[in-house]
């Protein structure tokens, strides 16, 4: 059998931070495991992901740009995973048929971000996600769970937006909440919580929209960390908004797979702290 394997799988995945997340995480819980970084060809994520299993991996974190792919490869899906259409987090089961059980955790791991670690409420919150790709179709779904006022999604190619809102009528119907799509120059004014799914820093584009978003005293949090992050960061911090990096989410994200994984969840503050403390001493 062997010490059981997680990895995550993507393309790049030389600077994911994954590897060290679930060693703090397996260190912490008392849990033997190896955890590795698992560079998927472009064209080849299938059979790379298979061949890692075949050789005893558990599980994978799914990164980018294979979401979308790792939502084909799995024979189950969660309730999320299959609203979200896209998964980050991958469980191989080898007594079952097909294996692979799929699942999304990128949305809990940002709810919990913004109001265990962020401190902030949704009730009554107008919220304007930016993006359409794998990020913000994990996290929609999450975010209408939690009954906000109103959520706009925002996005380069309008009609990506209008897709992935459709996507989530019935499921914004069921939850009451008002869900719309919009292009990045038409989004409106004074949301007090601004999610930027996109990768227009990591493009070097800079923030895709207007300060006149941010609501006085907004929660204005970037998915990406990093010196990647430090345009948006700046940005919110000079309108006056809370600035927060992905750095929480991803922790969160983590702690929800490695549940998956192996039954216990870790206590995410500590590995938060340590994480940053650590990026920062290197920076
Ligand atoms: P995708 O490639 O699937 O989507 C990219 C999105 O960014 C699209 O909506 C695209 O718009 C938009 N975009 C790209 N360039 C620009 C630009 N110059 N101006 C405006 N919009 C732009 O990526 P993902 O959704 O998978 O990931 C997005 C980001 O979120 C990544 O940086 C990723 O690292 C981060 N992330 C962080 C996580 C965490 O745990 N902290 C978890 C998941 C993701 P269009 O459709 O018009 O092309």
């Amino acid at each position: 059998q062997g010490v059981a394997r997680y990895a995550v799988a993507g393309n790049p995945v030389a600077h994911s931070q994954s590897p060290w997340i679930h060693g703090a995480f397996a260190l912490q819980t008392g849990q033997s495991l190896n955890y590795e970084r698992l560079l998927c060809p472009l064209d080849d994520f299938r059979r790379t992901v298979q061949r890692f299993a075949s050789e005893g991996g558990r599980g994978c974190n799914v990164t980018v740009p294979f979401k979308f792919e790792a939502y084909a490869l799995a024979a189950r899906l969660s309730e999320r995973a299959e609203l979200a259409q896209a998964v980050n987090t991958l469980r191989f089961d080898p007594a079952e048929a097909g294996g692979w059980y799929g699942d999304n955790t990128d949305g809990a791991g940002l709810v919990r971000d913004i109001q265990n670690n962020a401190g902030r409420q949704f009730a009554g919150a107008r919220i304007l996600l930016l993006g359409a790709g794998g990020a913000s179709a994990g996290v929609l779904g999450s975010l209408i769970a939690q009954g906000p006022a109103a959520i706009t999604l925002a996005n380069r190619s309008a009609d990506k937006a209008q897709a992935l809102v459709e996507q989530h009528r019935n499921w914004a119907g069921q939850h009451g909440v008002p869900v719309q799509a919009c292009g990045l120059a038409d989004c409106g004014s004074g949301y007090d919580i601004l999610i930027n799914a996109t990768s227009a820093s990591l493009a070097g584009a800079g923030v895709p929209v207007a300060s006149t978003v941010l609501a006085p005293g907004a929660l204005a949090l970037d998915m990406m960390y990093g010196p990647a992050a430090a345009p948006f960061l700046d940005w919110a911090r000079t309108h006056g908004a809370e600035a927060r990096d992905g750095l929480g989410m991803l922790v969160e994200q983590a702690a929800e797979a490695f549940e998956l994984w192996r039954g216990v969840k870790p206590d995410t503050a500590e590995v938060l702290a340590t994480l940053r403390a650590k990026l920062a001493a290197k920076s």
